[in-house]
């Protein structure tokens, strides 16, 4: 029996056109993939027709299959000689659990490719016209989950060091804890004038941004009932929006 492999896919931020020429290949191939919630179904539609296709769905808080299951699962496809697909929203590789998945293929002995997605980390700004850096205004960046939960000790992001030590911050998952960002953020000496965009469903022709600063964002967010999935982005590059931005077919941003 031929040995079956699995790839770790990325899916990118939505928009189809965002998908690499390499994972439409492998969709295609696909004997069986495992999707996550963040797939949008223009991606789906790109699955050959004969194709098992098994939901993840994981959403915040309720896993319905665990970590442990879908790797279980992976390696049992793979060892049935299948092609497998894991489909993940952005890139595998940056908050997407691809290497753990890796880690327990390779421990298993099975033969994996990892396929690169565009993150939305990067495109999601992209798409609201704010560029994360700007030889005027930011030649750093970090990229941080807001999923810890801030006031906990165990959390591992130092907020308060953080503020003051790049200049644009990219926060993934952080709508439901951007209160408790924001307030580290300036008793960490980020000024409270400092400006900040939270960019839902980017991409997509849903998106939705909204524009603020470290002072009034958290108002903004409840007024508008900002939801996940959406990326925070700090930082004075985000005044450049007004310039930059070009995105038609969704709906002006609002500051
Ligand atoms: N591996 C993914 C990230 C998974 S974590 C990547 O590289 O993009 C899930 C988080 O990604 C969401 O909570 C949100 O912060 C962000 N995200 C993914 N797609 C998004 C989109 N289209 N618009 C806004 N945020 C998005």
């Amino acid at each position: 029996m031929r040995e079956g492999k699995v790839y770790l896919v990325g899916a990118g931020p939505g928009a189809p056109e965002l998908l690499s020429l390499k994972a439409r290949k492998i969709l295609e191939e696909a004997e069986v993939v495992i999707y996550d919630r963040l797939v949008s179904n223009a991606i789906l539609q790109l699955i050959g027709k004969e194709a098992e296709k098994i939901y993840a769905g994981k959403r915040p808080g309720k896993h319905r299959i665990t970590q442990d299951e879908i790797n279980e699962r992976l390696i049992r496809e793979a060892r049935k000689g299948r092609v497998v697909v894991r489909l993940k929203g952005g890139d595998p590789f940056l908050f997407g659990r691809g290497a753990e998945e890796g880690q327990s293929l390779r421990k298993a002995g099975i033969e994996f490719e990892v396929v690169p997605g565009m993150t939305s980390a990067l495109t999601v700004p992209a798409y609201a016209g704010i560029p994360l850096t700007h030889r005027e205004y930011a030649s750093s960046l970090a990229i941080v989950t807001g999923h810890e939960d801030p006031t906990k000790p165990c959390n591992r992001i130092n907020w308060e060091k953080l503020a003051t030590s790049v200049d644009t911050i990219v926060v993934l998952m952080g709508v439901r804890t951007l209160e408790e960002i924001v307030r580290h953020l300036i008793t960490g000496g980020r000024g409270p004038e400092t400006a900040i965009a939270i960019i839902e469903r980017g991409t997509t022709p849903s998106q939705r941004v909204t524009i603020g600063t470290l002072n009034d964002i958290v108002q903004k967010a409840a007024e508008r009932g900002a939801q996940a999935p959406a990326i925070i982005v700090i930082g004075d590059v985000v005044k450049l929006q007004k310039e930059l931005y070009w995105f038609k077919g969704v709906k002006a941003p609002v500051s």
